[in-house]
């Protein structure tokens, strides 16, 4: 899950990283408010949740009521990544003399939570990345929750020359790495860190990422969330405790179990088909949770046929093929089906199936290749 600037700002705060402050609005007379409360030059700062908005036009410095106006109109009607930008975040304008890199993220292939620390911050860490990648350093952490560790001070010493410095960062790092941890996050990112013509640092961007599969622990944080940058279909899913993420091809998936559910989207690609989606209706399915899945399943009007692929074992495949029927005639369903339901009381399925005409394919390969091919009719 991911957050608007203003909000991460506001975690860091909460930790005591040093933030130059600033408010949230959505019209022009409520920006002017603000801009004449704090004092120009302030930055306007569109709240996309996309990266690069400096760099798309959406992060403007003015100095005064005039360039105010014109900016706050221009930056409100534009489209960022195809984002339109609803809030601008006013911030006090920093006179910036450097600016740093800093994050905290996770290495998967590591298996470890990583420190990435850079003098070279700003729009450019990207290119600084491939063209100049000793210019970005990174900690690990081996494991544990600090940077409390005989290896801090060469590394805070390999980035910061001036002793003052050294001390600043190492405060906003472990603040940073408090932020990550009693969070859950997956990144929580500084860029820029920067450090003012009078020696003060501030963190004047936030980047915070949450684990999707640490939220349920955070419910302070469900709030957080901004619906219009998820999928409604998705929403829905997650409600009915589907397992569920849409996907841009023709072949919808009903599929119980997450490894059989990944597998069946190979074996669609691999037999020359595209899938429309991931969706697990989990151990114990029922009825009701087929009916459930083909409900959201069919609002994508992508969909050209529909591959139900269960492996019964807690799931009795009669109940599945009750509730396939039954869907089939309470949301009339026209959309081509294919079926495969093996295991627990597959006989009584085939059975309940035959009877409206669908037949229940004895390999998961013939019932992909019968979805593919009804997909391309
Ligand atoms: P991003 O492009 O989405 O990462 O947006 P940022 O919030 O990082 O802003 C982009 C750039 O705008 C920064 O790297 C700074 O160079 C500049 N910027 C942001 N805030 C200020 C500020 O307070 N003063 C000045 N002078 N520049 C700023
Ligand atoms: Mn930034």
């Amino acid at each position: 899950m991911k957050i608007h600037e203003y909000q991460a700002i506001q975690l860091f705060k909460n930790v005591g990283i040093p933030t130059p402050g600033g408010e949230t609005v959505s019209t022009l007379d409520d920006g002017l408010a603000v801009a004449k409360r704090l004092g120009f030059p302030v930055v306007l700062k569109s709240q996309v949740l996309v990266g690069g908005r400096g760099k798309a036009g959406g992060i403007k410095v003015v100095n005064n009521d005039v360039e105010f106006k014109e900016h706050f109109i221009r930056i409100r009607a534009l489209k960022i990544k195809g984002y339109s930008v609803e809030k601008i975040f006013i911030v006090p304008a920093v006179d910036i003399k450097k600016e740093f890199y800093a994050a905290v993220a996770i290495d998967n292939i590591k298996s470890d939570v990583v420190l990435i620390v850079s003098a070279e911050g700003g729009v450019d860490i990207e290119e600084t990345a491939k063209k100049n990648p000793q210019a970005i350093k990174k900690f690990y952490l081996n494991g544990q929750k600090t940077i409390d560790t005989a290896r801090w001070p060469e590394f805070v010493k390999s980035i910061f020359s001036d002793e003052a410095d050294q001390k600043i960062a190492t405060g906003v790092l472990q603040k940073l790495l408090a932020v990550f941890f009693t969070n859950d996050c997956s990144i929580a990112e500084i860029n820029p860190l920067v450090k003012d013509a009078k020696g003060q640092w501030f963190a004047a961007d936030a980047k915070v990422n949450f684990d999707d599969n640490a939220i349920f622990r955070h419910v302070e944080l469900e709030s957080l969330r901004d619906l219009s940058y998820e999928d409604a279909d998705e929403i829905e899913a997650k409600n009915l405790n589907l397992s569920f993420v849409k996907m841009d091809g023709t072949v919808g998936c009903i599929v119980n179990g997450a490894g059989l559910a990944m597998a069946t989207l190979d074996t669609i690609k691999l037999l020359g088909g595209e899938p429309a989606n991931f969706l697990d209706v989990g151990g114990s399915s029922n009825s009701a949770k087929v009916l459930n899945a083909l409900k959201i399943i069919l609002r994508n009007k992508n969909v050209k046929s529909i591959l139900v692929n269960i492996f019964g074992g807690i799931t009795r495949c009669d109940d599945i093929a009750n509730g396939i029927i039954e869907a089939r005639k309470q949301l009339n369903i026209q959309v081509p089906m294919s079926v495969r339901l093996i295991g627990t009381n597959e006989k009584e399925a085939a059975e309940i199936l035959k009877r409206e005409n669908i037949i229940s394919h004895p390999t998961m390969r013939s019932a992909v290749e019968e979805a593919v091919k009804l997909a391309k009719r």
